[in-house]
């Protein structure tokens, strides 16, 4: 019986009618989603005074919906007849207008007038509409994320899209006089900075704003790197840092990965010795209650973005890292009280490259594809973050 269930599934889905099952907008992205997979022929589109609109043959399930986008840009998604469903799009720059279909997903949206490279060319992309919608780039872009055995376990996908308001704010960790965690002559400030220019690059090809706390060897305090962050209005804080054990340590030549930590109260015993360690710079200024009182200040808000945003870029980076070392150690996600992060206005996290103390990962790390791979990764997760929620 079972058995039967399951051979009825994909034949009840395919047969089942096209219909718009729900609407969203985020960040002046309209998104109009499908029960099943969409083409850009079963798009009919027509012109208006005003715009044009769009006629699919689909039942449209949801009450007429208009989203109000900036610039005077409206679009409206109804039932037109009992087998139609209309989007009409109003713009007075209609030519500025993104049509994207990915899987079951149309994305409509308005290019903005500061743009990035990559935007420009999004944009001459989709100034025939229909006739210049590509599938296979996006299928293409898409696989590109996923590493070859984890293509099942890979939820999310990553589009292009419109970041240029999306403000990110890189923090290499240490620096200057302040060398983080050693190995013989390598410091930690050296292989945070590497990576994190290559994360600004990856970043900005990909549409985003992106400042570094630091982008030489020069000593910043913890409290001006949030400060830093603050003003910038990031949306984003990263803060790049490699791990380290203390030679006394059992497994000093053991332990190996990747970690995440998100700020919070919270003190298991590894967090608290992993931030002792990055909190050694600044501790001994920052008085006892002044700590205290920091720590209070963490919305719950901020601490569950803060999360989320940790969740996505530790998998960013392994699934990443992964395609050069399968066996790459996940060291998963944790919370933990950093004060880099504690000031921070911005969902911030931290991020454990990898053990400058474990013999390979130190290897590893002073290898540029390998910094690549996990710019890379951490761009990924970035990407998924804001697509999953905004
Ligand atoms: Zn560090």
């Amino acid at each position: 019986m079972i058995r039967l269930i399951f051979l009825l599934i994909p034949f009840l889905l395919f047969g089942s009618p096209l219909k718009v099952i729900d609407l969203k907008e985020n960040n002046g992205i309209v998104s109009i989603i499908f029960n099943k997979n969409i083409k850009s022929e079963s798009f009919k589109k027509s012109k208006i005074n005003t715009g044009i609109y769009y006629d699919i043959v689909s039942e449209y399930t949801l009450t007429k919906k208009t989203f109000r986008l900036k610039n005077k840009n409206f679009i409206t998604i109804a039932q037109n007849n009992k087998t139609t469903t209309r989007i009409v799009v109003q713009s007075k720059k209609i030519d500025s207008l993104n049509f994207k279909i990915n899987k079951n997903i149309l994305l409509l949206s308005f290019e903005v007038q500061k743009q990035s490279n990559q935007n420009k060319q999004t944009q001459n992309d989709i100034a025939n509409l229909f006739d210049s919608v590509d599938d296979k780039k996006l299928a293409q872009a898409s696989n590109q994320t996923k590493p070859k055995n984890e293509q099942k376990q890979e939820e999310t996908i990553v589009l292009a899209r419109d970041n240029s308001n999306r403000v990110v704010v890189l923090d290499p960790g240490h620096g200057g006089k302040d060398c983080g965690a050693q190995a013989g002559k390598i410091c930690e400030k050296t292989i945070t900075l590497a990576i994190g220019k290559l994360i600004k690059k990856t970043l900005e090809s990909r549409g985003y704003k992106v400042y570094m706390t630091r982008d030489s060897d020069s000593y910043i305090s913890l409290t001006d790197r949030t400060k830093f962050a603050n003003n910038k209005e990031a949306d984003i804080f990263v803060s790049i840092h490699a791990n380290s054990l203390p030679k006394t340590s059992k497994s000093y030549s053991v332990t190996n990965g990747i970690e995440t930590y998100f700020l919070s109260s919270a003190r298991s015993e590894r967090a608290r010795k992993v931030a002792e360690i990055e909190n050694k710079d600044d501790i001994e200024v920052m008085n006892y209650f002044s700590k205290l009182s920091f720590l209070n200040s963490i919305n719950s808000q901020r601490l569950l973005a803060s999360n989320k945003l940790a969740i996505d870029v530790q998998h960013g980076m392994l699934v990443n890292a992964r395609k050069l070392y399968s066996k790459t150690t996940d060291g998963g996600v944790r919370e933990g009280p950093f004060w880099v992060l504690v000031g921070a206005l911005m969902p911030s996290i931290l991020v454990e490259v990898g053990y400058i103390s474990h013999k390979s990962d130190l290897e590893k790390l002073q290898k540029k594809n390998y910094q690549e791979r996990l710019a890379i990764g951490i761009a990924d997760g970035i990407d998924n973050y804001f697509l999953k929620n905004f």
